[in-house]
């Protein structure tokens, strides 16, 4: 009788702003001329009233849509048509490195398929329209804005992702959870699924990001058996204090590198290593379950 073997997949789990590219809803509020340097600092001001962070932001940036105002009659189709501009955005090595990890696993290893995902607290609408990401990403988990029916300006919050609510991706992720799926019924990450039901065990995760949203994530992937990697700019004094008093003191991370996925750089390299590293344990384990089925039936 001939063996069945189930197809596992390992996903590298992305934050974007400052992990993939430079943050990209810094960049949309300059190409309408709002500053940035002006624009987050109000942002942070709203925190102390109680707001929370992405709502703070999407508030800000709401009251700049409009006749007259900065971000003029702003919809979803124009946040989609922003990132269409963003493919030359992607950090060295990009995107080359996603083709690589994937042909790298499937030219040594059979039935293991390799996903990229992003999950971002920057606007959905923006990554949807990249083409990047339509091609590479399996899914990618923003925040959004809803529309005014008739105009379709947007008007209002649809949907923001705080830093603790991005781990809820992850267990999406990780229990097979369609992102269309969860978009109409959010209750469904709650699903009790068996661990060994579960179409992408933590195991076979890796988490990548740059700031402090990300170190729920980091803390979940980690505990419960994959892996994190942080990036920071080392050029800017205080993400580099960062990096070492949030990120590597605490041992959030495997290591803090520079965004760079070239396969001579630092972080490209070990990323490359550890989902071929993951791949091989994957394939030991088959085999050592397989011997026993086999003995088993002696
Ligand atoms: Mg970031």
């Amino acid at each position: 009788m001939s063996e069945v073997t189930v197809t596992e997949i390992i996903a590298l789990v992305f934050d974007l702003d400052d992990t993939l590219m430079l943050d990209s809803t810094s960049k949309f509020l300059q190409a309408h001329s709002i500053k940035p340097e002006d624009f987050w600092p109000r942002s942070y001001e709203l925190l102390k009233q109680g707001y929370d962070q992405p709502s703070a932001y999407l508030k800000l940036l709401l009251d700049n849509v409009g006749e007259s105002k900065p971000l003029g009659r702003l919809t979803n189709a124009g946040l989609r048509g922003f990132g269409e501009t963003l493919d030359g955005d992607f950090f060295p090595g990009l995107p080359q490195f996603f083709d690589d990890v994937r042909n790298q696993v499937a030219n040594r290893f059979k039935n293991i398929d390799v996903e990229f995902y992003i999950i971002s607290g920057g606007l959905q609408a923006i990554m949807e329209g990249n083409k990047i990401v339509k091609k590479y990403f399996s899914a990618a988990y923003g925040c959004q804005l809803g529309e005014d029916p008739d105009t379709k300006i947007v008007n209002h919050i649809k949907r923001s992702i705080t830093f603790t609510e991005k781990t809820r991706y992850l267990f999406e992720i990780n229990k097979g959870i369609k992102q269309r799926d969860s978009e109409i019924n959010p209750f469904l990450v709650n699903k009790d699924v068996k661990q060994e039901n579960r179409r992408i065990p933590f195991k076979n995760i890796v988490f990548i990001g740059d700031g402090l949203t990300d170190i729920p994530c980091f803390s979940t992937v980690k505990q419960l058996g994959g892996q994190a990697f942080g990036v920071f700019d080392p050029t800017n004094p205080e993400k580099t204090r960062r990096a070492l008093l949030e990120f590597l003191v605490p041992k959030r991370v495997m290591g803090m590198y520079r965004p760079r996925y070239g396969d001579g750089d630092e972080l490209g390299a070990l990323l490359r290593m550890w989902v071929f590293n993951r791949a091989a344990e994957i394939q030991i384990e088959r085999d050592i379950s397989r011997k026993a089925t086999s003995n088993s039936s002696l």
